[in-house]
């Protein structure tokens, strides 16, 4: 019904409802849906999948779906690691993947205006042809929309020189729940009201639909090296880096693994049980001598060795090689990855109290940790756990205990339970940890206000009581 009707106003090769065509959207890489499928469990598919060509495709999507109260599921590439995307059999599915253009670049405001569903290292080569780039490099570049990054508050690895998705971000443009479109963000600058781009970062579809987004772009540098250093535990070596970012140095990469890490991701350097730092500096070429230097210094009076850096320059070669879950699941293992944050005063705590709160899950065979983000008041940690029980039926409840350890404790300790994957379904409990009581009700009002029918991705980001 809802497909053929959507048919007739966007056409029938943008709408589909063929069981095989919407069975391939019911979950996205959230881990603990690849286990249910993997178990055989069934899971509910969309009404039909649209695939809307421009913007004014997706707003006759909105105003039909706004019109028959049917609830919207925005789809970018499907990459979301915390359930972002669970489509039901009365909704209408989204997928962006059409729009994928590049509309402009702009050498002279370096400015990049793309489509949002554009795939992000479609966008990258676009402008790495004329020289540029917009310097922003999740692992999941080459399987992420630009619009995904902009609706999950997206942080790449180079980001502690060139920022996250919101310091890269200069205009979105998005149709809201009634249909209507914004363009928000036109100068380089401004101070006109709140900055109203923020209710895009990180809504996770809740908000309405990014159809374009305006990154702004860096000349590629002109120099790149690698440096890498050895720190005795975590602790001294989070001292180091500390002392680098506040002395304003800008390595864009500076990277920290635990012994465990280092035994498992870099078995040629591992040093007694020595935790491993690797550095990418890049720049003009006199800032990157120059940092070098600096560094070599700051890690000499701290009392850090210098490490190979071929380390770091192989880290390059291979830092987008993932496991798919279904791999893991083979072996059985159910694992997965949690990136919090703290400040340089928590940060200590925050990794012995999660890496110690992982491993009382029953069947844990791993709890491990590197940073990977860093900022002059603190810095990311992401967790890795894996547990393997004899009964792999209770694969999914070892899944949700180690989560909910891993925050429980971040959240204790004082730091902040969400760095860059997002909310999703998987955090949305959680949320509270981070907004405070009343930021969360101010967060439910907002979603009241731009969308009172409640039509964009329900059950998404806000725990669920509230959202419906
Ligand atoms: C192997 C791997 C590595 C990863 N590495 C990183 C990393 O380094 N850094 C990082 O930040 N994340 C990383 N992620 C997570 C994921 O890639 C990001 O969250 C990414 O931004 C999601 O983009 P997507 O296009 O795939 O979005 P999807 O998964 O399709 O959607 C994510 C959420 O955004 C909403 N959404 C998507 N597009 C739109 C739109 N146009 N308008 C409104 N809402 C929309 C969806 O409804 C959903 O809630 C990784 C994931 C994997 C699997």
């Amino acid at each position: 019904m809802i497909a053929a009707q959507l048919a007739e106003l966007i056409g029938v090769e943008q709408v589909s409802g063929d069981t095989e065509v919407v069975a391939a959207y019911r979950f996205d890489r959230w881990c603990l849906k690849h286990w249910q499928d993997w178990q055989g469990e069934a899971m509910e598919t969309p009404a039909c999948v649209v695939r809307p060509r421009d913007a004014a495709d997706v707003r006759t999507v909105v105003r039909f779906a706004a019109e028959h109260n049917v609830s919207i599921v925005p789809w970018g590439l499907g990459s979301g690691v915390c359930g972002g995307v669970e489509p039901q059999p009365d909704q209408i599915l989204i997928d962006m993947s059409a729009m994928n253009q590049v509309l402009s670049i702009d050498e002279d405001n370096l400015l990049l205006t793309v489509e949002a569903g554009i795939n992000g290292l479609v966008a990258e080569e676009a402008v790495a042809e004329r020289g540029l780039t917009i310097g922003h490099w999740p692992q999941s570049i080459g399987i992420s929309s630009v619009g995904g990054w902009i609706s999950t508050r997206a942080s790449g690895q180079f980001s502690t020189a060139y920022g996250n998705i919101e310091d890269i971000v200069y205009a979105v443009e998005m149709v809201l729940p009634d249909g209507e479109l914004v363009r928000l963000g036109k100068a380089p600058r401004a101070a006109a009201g709140p900055d109203l781009r923020h209710l895009a970062l990180g809504a996770e579809g809740t908000h309405g639909v990014v159809t374009s987004v305006t990154l702004s772009l860096r000349r590629q540098p002109e120099m790149r090296r690698f440096s890498a250093w050895y720190c005795a535990d975590m602790a001294s070596g989070f001292r180091a880096q500390r002392e680098v970012v506040q002395q304003d140095w800008r390595p864009p990469v500076m990277r920290q693994y635990d012994a465990s890490e280092v035994a498992r991701l870099f078995p040629d350097y591992v040093q007694d049980e020595r935790c491993l730092i690797l550095l990418v500096h890049e720049g003009p070429a006199s800032r990157v001598d120059a940092e070098i230097l600096a560094v070599e210094s700051i890690m000499a009076k701290l009392g850090l060795n210098p490490a190979d850096a071929a380390a770091a320059e192989g880290w390059m070669g291979h830092r987008n090689n993932v496991p798919e879950w279904g791999d893991l699941l083979e072996q059985g293992l159910i694992a997965d990855t949690i990136e919090v944050s703290g400040t340089w005063s928590q940060i200590d705590a925050i990794y012995d109290d999660v890496v110690a709160a992982l491993k009382t899950v029953p069947d844990c065979v791993n709890a491990s940790a590197h940073s990977s983000h860093v900022y002059r008041s603190g810095i990311n940690l992401y967790f890795t756990f894996a547990c393997m029980p004899e009964d792999a039926s209770v694969m999914g409840h070892r899944y949700l205990e180690s989560w909910d350890r891993a925050l429980t404790a971040t959240a204790e300790a004082g730091g902040g339970i969400a760095h860059h994957h997002g909310s999703g379904r998987l955090r949305r409990d959680y949320l509270h940890h981070d907004l405070g009581e009343n930021g969360l009700a101010l967060l439910r009002k907002l979603k009241q206000a731009i969308d009172p029918q409640g039509i964009l991705n329900p059950g998404n980001l806000l725990p669920l009581a509230d959202a419906d």
